[in-house]
C-alpha cells in the first residue's frame, strides 16, 4: 500500500531529476491535500501549482522538490522561506532541517498556514507576517533561503542574511512577460555567485 504522496514521489519526482533521498522522503511524508481548500483537494497530487486564498498559489511539487534539493538543507540548518502561502513548502523543508522561519505578507495566509502546520505537528516552523524581501533579521544568518515569489533582482537583505556556505534559491524576473530564471546563489565568505537552474513562473514578490 502506498500513499498518494508516495506515488507522487515515484511518478512525478524521481523520473524528473529529484535524486536526493532525503528530499524524496520529505516529499513523501507531507500530505499536500491538507494545505488546500476542500474544493482543491482532489487536485492535490497533480503536478502543478494550485490556487490558494488571496489570489496566490501553492507551488508545483516538482518545483518545490528541485528547489529544496538545490538548497540541500542539513539537519542542523536554520532555513528561511519567503512566501509561506499554504505552508506546504515550509512543511517539506522542516523535515530536513532544525528550524524553518517562514515569512508571509498576507496576514490571513500566515494565520491559516500557521494553524495547518500546528495541527499536523510541524512544530519546528515559525510563521511570521511581514515583507520577506527584507528577510527576517532576527533569525539570521540562514544556511538555506528559499523564495517562493519572483523578484526583480535579488533583494540585498536576503544576500546579507545568507550564512557563509549558505544556499539561496530564488526566481528572478526580468519583465512581467518573460519566464523567470530560477537561480541558486551560494556564499563562500564575502563571495556570492549564482547559477541558473531553469525557467519558472511564480507569483510576484510584492513590497510592503
Ligand atoms: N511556498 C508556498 C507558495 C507561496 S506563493 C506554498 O508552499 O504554498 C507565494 C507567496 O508569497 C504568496 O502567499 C504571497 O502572498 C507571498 N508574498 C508575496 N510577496 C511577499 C513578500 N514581499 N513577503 C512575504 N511574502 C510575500
Amino acid at each position: 500500500m502506498s500513499t498518494p504522496a508516495q506515488r507522487m514521489v515515484a511518478e512525478q519526482l524521481r523520473p524528473h531529476g529529484v535524486t536526493d533521498e532525503r528530499v524524496l522522503q520529505a516529499m513523501a511524508s507531507v500530505p499536500r491535500e491538507e494545505f488546500l481548500s476542500p474544493r482543491m483537494r482532489r487536485h492535490a497530487y497533480e503536478d502543478r501549482a494550485l490556487a490558494i486564498d488571496c489570489g496566490q498559489t501553492i507551488s508545483q511539487p516538482l518545483v518545490v522538490a528541485l528547489m529544496v534539493q538545490a538548497a540541500a538543507p542539513q539537519p542542523d540548518d536554520v532555513a528561511l522561506e519567503v512566501g509561506t502561502g499554504s505552508g506546504y513548502a515550509a512543511a517539506v523543508l522542516s523535515r530536513m532541517c532544525r528550524l524553518v522561519v517562514t515569512v508571509e505578507r498576507e496576514p490571513a495566509l500566515a494565520e491559516h498556514a500557521s494553524e495547518t502546520l500546528r495541527r499536523l505537528g510541524y512544530d519546528n516552523v515559525e510563521v511570521a507576517v511581514g515583507d520577506g524581501s527584507l528577510g527576517w533579521p532576527a533569525g539570521a544568518p540562514y544556511a538555506v533561503i528559499l523564495v517562493a515569489a519572483a523578484a526583480r533582482g535579488v533583494p540585498q537583505p536576503l544576500v546579507d542574511q545568507l550564512a557563509d556556505g549558505g544556499r539561496l534559491v530564488i526566481p528572478v524576473a526580468f519583465s512581467a512577460e518573460e519566464p523567470q530564471d530560477l537561480r541558486l546563489y551560494t556564499r563562500a565568505g564575502a563571495e556570492v555567485s549564482y547559477r541558473s537552474m531553469f525557467p519558472v513562473l511564480f507569483v510576484p514578490l510584492r513590497p510592503g
